[in-house]
């Protein structure tokens, strides 16, 4: 289960707390000391790790905390609070063109959740904007990528616009999105190809593509189970493309949360969305409050 280790690890830190009537600072620190541990163990980032202990130490050392009469619980208040901030406080919507079509290209490396998430996007704007999207296979390197998306537009029944893989990706999209021009389709979803690891290549194809499609959303998936590698992911991408949001896949797996906590305080970028599963209906907005109550369990 996501985060089992890390919402253990606070429940216990926490704890030593309850038995206690009133806290002293040192109580505070040793709490901090093992909140601090708790978070490296998960693979939260460094830097990020360190700005939260500091906040969260000096709100605990205050008299919210030490005069209270409950102040296992104000701490657990506190911890709440500021993971929420490091997540982003609120949850962050789509962005709209003012004139369909909307176009959301998605990036990502290889094995992330590209191609899933896009039919689970096109899926959710369907059923909750009656939407009428379209999805570019722009992913001609890896096998199967294309017929891959071409099932999933069966299953959702949303049509996808192919031109094999002979021809260029940006070619692809400029021609999908006359396609979508002409048959006023309002969201045009753009797969993309991926790589084991960020290279220059798929960068600059990558870019082209954005130059040419000039896209409302860059969307970057994530997969949150490779935690800080994850996030250095996110930092390439974000630095070559300047991403206009996350998606953090597979938070039904045993991740740890060095992803979900570190992303957004990392990159400056939001996390949109998160996917849980491997079926079409499995993608929700990320509310980072839920998050953080998720955590502390
Ligand atoms: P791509 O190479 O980035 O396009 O990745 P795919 O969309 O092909 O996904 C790779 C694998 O991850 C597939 O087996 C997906 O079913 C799986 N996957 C994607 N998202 C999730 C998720 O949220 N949870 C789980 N458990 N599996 C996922």
């Amino acid at each position: 289960m996501a985060f089992e280790g890390l919402t253990e690890r606070l429940q216990n830190a926490i704890g030593k707390l309850r038995r206690k009537g009133k806290v002293s600072e040192t109580d505070v620190k040793e709490v901090m000391r093992e909140i601090r541990l708790a978070l490296l163990e998960a693979d939260v980032n460094f830097q990020v790790v360190k700005d939260f202990v500091k906040t969260v130490r000096q709100r605990a050392v205050g008299a919210e905390v030490l005069e209270s009469l409950t102040p296992a619980q104000q701490i657990v208040k506190i911890v709440n609070d500021e993971l929420t901030k490091v997540m982003g406080e609120e949850a962050v919507t789509l962005e709209k063109a003012p004139k369909i079509p909307t176009i959301i290209m998605m990036v990502g490396l290889q094995g992330a959740g590209k191609t899933t998430t896009l039919g689970k996007l096109a899926l959710k704007l369907k059923k909750e904007q009656n939407a009428r999207p379209l999805l570019i296979a722009g992913d001609i390197y890896r096998p199967a990528a294309i017929d891959q998306l071409k099932i999933i537009g069966q299953n959702i029944d949303v049509p996808v616009f192919s031109l094999g893989t002979d021809i260029s990706p940006v070619e692809i999209v400029r021609q999908g999105l006359i396609q979508a021009k002409e048959k006023k389709n309002d969201y045009v979803l753009i797969d993309t190809a991926g790589r084991l690891q960020v290279d220059e290549k798929l960068m600059n194809e990558l870019s082209e593509i954005k130059q040419l499609a000039e896209p409302n959303e860059i969307l970057l998936t994530v997969d949150a189970m490779t935690g800080q590698n994850a996030v250095e992911v996110a930092k390439g991408f974000n630095e070559q493309l300047n991403v206009t949001g996350v998606v953090l896949t597979k938070l039904d797996g045993d991740t740890r949360g060095g992803a979900a906590l570190s992303i957004r305080a990392v990159t400056g970028k939001p996390i949109k969305f998160i996917g849980q599963g491997e079926k079409m209906t499995d993608l929700d907005v990320f509310y980072p409050d839920r998050m953080s109550s998720r955590i502390l369990g």
